[in-house]
């Protein structure tokens, strides 16, 4: 199936086209410029610049794909979760599509997106699929018997997400925002031993299956402001490629668990964190080791877009799920054991 999907959940405007595993076109319109003097995503300007990105977007993308807006079969789009307000922009503009243009509609979930995008990339997930999702509101180790309608989360973070801890030791180093990429870039020309930081939740009494890394970011915090105290220079390579080491060892060691326990023979990667090159590279390691198959999307598909949300649609179509009606809502909680949000049987 030819499915249109847009995706509106955070600070990227993201409009992708695919044909069925095929990827056609993946247009991005991004505000993360003007959030960056803030530190941090600003809902509200976030919305106004998705309203401003999306006629154009959706534009370039059918020019990208060269197919016409009456062939499509399907336009799907992100229903949640996300920041209500940027969800919402993108919602109220696939149902205009879709009406207009006479095409059913598909409400779908943005970590389950993450999960399919992968299908663009290595072809159909195995089944039941191991995902380690990383991004940054949410990091989870997930079971999914069918990403299109039953996705099982087997652990999760207990306190931060893997990203928003790179954003925020990011912040503390003045590395700007968000912090996942530039951290990236430092910690390849430091030490990942050079410090010793903390791997939260690892003990032998610890759930094998849930994340922490609150105290990993409170541990960077203090070491960075005792040199601070101290007069001494930070190094920041160093700091960087340390605390990256930490995170990727615990995601990495327990997402391989997790295959080994459920008798699963690959693991995805995905969510923004999984576009991380020390991630990548430890997780081909420790994957290669175990017999495992390790599927990880291209950096750009791992981060948002709007491809993702069509590889998405376009499963749901191939499997005949339901559509959504007209009054499909922006859910900013949907939770990841909902793939999609189906309307009334004939809406
Ligand atoms: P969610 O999917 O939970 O709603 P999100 O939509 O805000 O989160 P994503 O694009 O999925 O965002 O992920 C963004 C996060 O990924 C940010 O925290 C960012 O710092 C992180 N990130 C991006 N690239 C890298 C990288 N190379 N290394 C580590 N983290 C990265
Ligand atoms: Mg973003
Ligand atoms: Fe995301």
């Amino acid at each position: 199936p030819l499915v249109l999907g847009i995706e509106t959940s955070c600070d990227e405007t993201g409009v992708g086209i695919v044909r069925g595993h095929t990827l056609l076109a993946d247009a991005i319109a991004s505000s993360v410029d003007e959030h960056a003097r803030f530190g941090g995503v600003v809902p509200e300007v976030a919305s106004r610049a998705h309203l401003e990105a999306m006629v154009p977007t959706i534009e370039r993308a059918l020019r990208e794909a060269r197919v016409s807006a009456s062939d499509l079969d399907a336009v799907a789009v992100t229903a949640g979760p996300g920041l209500a307000g940027a969800l919402l922009v993108g919602v109220s503009a696939a149902k205009a599509y879709a009406y207009a243009l006479g095409k059913p509609l598909y409400g779908v979930n943005h970590l389950a997106s993450h999960i399919c995008v992968d299908q663009l990339e290595h072809g159909p997930l195995p089944e039941p699929t191991m995902a380690l999702l990383v991004s940054g509101g949410h990091s989870s180790l997930l079971l999914a018997p069918d990403i299109t309608a039953d996705v099982r989360p087997l652990g999760s973070t207990i306190d931060d997400a893997a990203g928003e801890a790179f954003d925020k030791v990011a912040r503390v180093l003045d590395l700007g925002f968000p912090g996942g990429p530039v951290i990236d870039r430092y910690a390849r020309e430091g030490d990942p031993e050079a410090i010793a930081f903390p791997r939260g939740l690892t003990g032998p009494r610890d759930a094998p299956y849930d994340f922490s890394f609150s105290g990993l970011k409170t541990a960077v915090a203090r070491w960075i402001e005792a040199r601070r105290n101290a007069g001494e220079e930070v190094p920041v390579r160093d700091v960087s490629a340390s605390f990256q080491e930490a995170v990727t060892d615990v995601l990495t060691r327990k997402a391989v668990r997790a295959c080994q326990d459920e008798g699963v023979d690959h693991l995805m990667i995905g969510g923004g964190v999984a576009a991380n090159s020390r991630l990548r590279a430890m997780a081909e390691e420790r994957c290669t080791r175990a017999g495992i198959e390790l599927r990880v999307p291209r950096p750009k598909l791992c981060t948002d877009n709007g491809a993702m949300v069509a590889a998405l649609g376009a499963e749901m179509v191939a499997r005949r799920r339901a559509t959504s009606g007209w009054d499909l809502p922006a859910d900013s909680s949907l939770p990841v054991t909902e793939p999609h949000l189906p309307g009334p049987a004939d809406a």
